[in-house]
């Protein structure tokens, strides 16, 4: 009998969880851990261990490479995320914009139909049949026409792959003909930016004449007027949101949306210049993101269900053997491995937050795909993400983790992050620790409906 290595979390008072390295867990009570710790586990408790794979035997090796097997299940792949931003200026000013982008009508800022064509030929290049081409920028809507262009031309690329078109856009300037050809040709799949109601929204998202009164008509019409099946959103939370929690909630639950996904700002981008304003420390985002999660773990119970996005990632990461297929919550992450993002200028990036430091930068559309992925950048950047000889392989919370690059050196300079004083790692430590907590009270009910099981976990 040997014991794997594995980690120890005390969830209250008599529950523990033994913790391996591949992600398997087990709860036990104070005496099993105590036979634990002395190395003697009676009978009973020995099958357990051996069924998690804290004790490794000949009967569960193969099973534990199975598991290793699926961690990694995204290295075997090639790239199938393609960020291509049509243009980096918006006709927003958000005081959060990692892209910094510039206003509509600045100088090279939009990509040109040589270029879209060269983007289009090298995302060819992947060994990928199946892809996701995503539109973002900037505001991918104020070079709408190259969009097109890309559409229409890899319509005539041999040999075919199934693209799955998708746009992330403030939708400011969608008009009725934008989303008749968007429906016509198959760009369903379209996510947008909405930071609460109007007070909230507005101060976060400044554009002349206000922002919120569009996206919100637009979520509206997109879904009731021309079919599109669902609209993505994703909310920005900043030090001007932290006091509405119940709010931004009300208003998602006002229009219908199934899920929530209330992004930490970090110092990235414009950010970096505004943190003063509508900067927080780590632990004032984790009051904020708990209040919102209580409020969609009730809503759910006891009203009309609305899912809070990172625990439900982080509950699929601790109760399903799935790979988690979130190019920001695998390790290595998917920089590089399972997305790139395309520049107007030409230029490809590990990941679209990359595009905000040149150091990410791996290439150009103009080099051979192999080239730019089998960099030595790229490969440095598989390296860093994968955590391997950092504090992190210490860490009880590592094996459901994964670190940003992009961000850490964004933040502090330092392609590997500065743990005493990373916001990501105590954002982290405090989500893994509190949905640990909801799986073993009776909130787990809502985890369970979210997670889509028929039987409570
Ligand atoms: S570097 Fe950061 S933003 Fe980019 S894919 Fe990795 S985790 Fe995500
Ligand atoms: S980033 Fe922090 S929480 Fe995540 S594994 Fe590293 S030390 Fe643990």
């Amino acid at each position: 009998m040997q014991f794997n290595k594995f980690f120890v979390h005390k969830i209250k008072p008599d529950v523990f969880v033994l913790i391996t390295d591949a992600g398997n867990w087990l709860q036990v009570s104070e005496s099993e851990l105590s036979e634990v710790n002395a190395g003697k586990p009676e009978n009973e408790l020995v099958k357990k261990l051996e069924e998690k794979k804290i004790i490794l035997t000949d009967k569960n090796k193969e099973s534990l490479t199975g598991d290793y097997k699926n961690l990694f299940n995204h290295l075997t792949h090639g790239i199938s995320l393609h960020i291509v931003n049509p243009t980096m200026a918006c006709n927003h000013s958000c005081h959060y914009c990692y892209a910094n982008a510039p206003p509509v009508g600045t100088k090279n800022a939009a990509m040109s139909e040589k270029t879209a064509k060269k983007t289009v030929d090298f995302i060819w290049q992947s060994p990928m049949k199946n892809i996701v081409i995503e539109f973002q920028g900037g505001e991918p809507l104020t070079n709408f026409s190259i969009i097109q262009f890309i559409m229409d031309y890899a319509k005539t690329k041999r040999p075919k792959k199934n693209v799955h078109w998708r746009m992330v856009s403030n939708l400011s300037l969608m008009d009725e003909t934008i989303a008749s050809w968007c429906k016509k040709n198959s760009l369903l799949d379209i996510c947008t930016s909405l930071d609460g109601p109007k007070e909230v929204h507005d101060k976060n998202r400044p554009m002349p004449g206000g922002s919120h009164a569009k996206v919100v008509h637009w979520i509206n019409s997109l879904k009731n007027d021309f079919g599109f099946e669902r609209i993505g959103t994703l909310c920005t939370v900043t030090k001007n949101s932290l006091p509405f929690a119940k709010e931004i909630v009300d208003q998602y639950l006002d229009l219908n949306l199934p899920d929530i996904t209330p992004v930490a700002i970090r110092q990235i981008g414009r950010a970096k210049e505004n943190w003063q304003n509508i900067g927080y420390k780590p632990e004032q985002y984790l009051e904020f993101w708990k209040s919102v999660l209580n409020q969609c773990i009730e809503s759910t119970i006891n009203k009309k269900q609305i899912t809070e996005q990172f625990s439900l990632m982080i509950a699929q990461k601790l109760t399903s053997p799935k790979p988690a297929f979130h190019t920001c919550f695998s390790k290595p992450c998917g920089a590089g491995l399972m997305q790139a993002s395309y520049q107007p200028d030409g230029s490809v990036y590990t990941c679209d937050e990359g595009k905000a430091e040149e150091i990410f930068k791996l290439g150009s559309v103009e080099q051979k795909y192999a080239d730019v992925f089998a960099s030595q950048s790229a490969l440095n950047m598989v390296s860093i993400s994968s955590s391997l000889g950092m504090i992190c392989n210490e860490c009880k919370w590592n094996p459901f983790c994964a670190f940003c690059p992009v961000m850490a050196y964004a933040s502090q300079g330092s392609l590997v992050p500065l743990l005493y004083n990373n916001a990501d790692c105590v954002i982290r430590k405090g989500q893994f620790s509190a949905v640990f907590e909801k799986l073993f009270s009776p909130e787990k009910k809502a985890l369970s409906q979210w997670l889509g099981l028929s039987k409570a976990l």
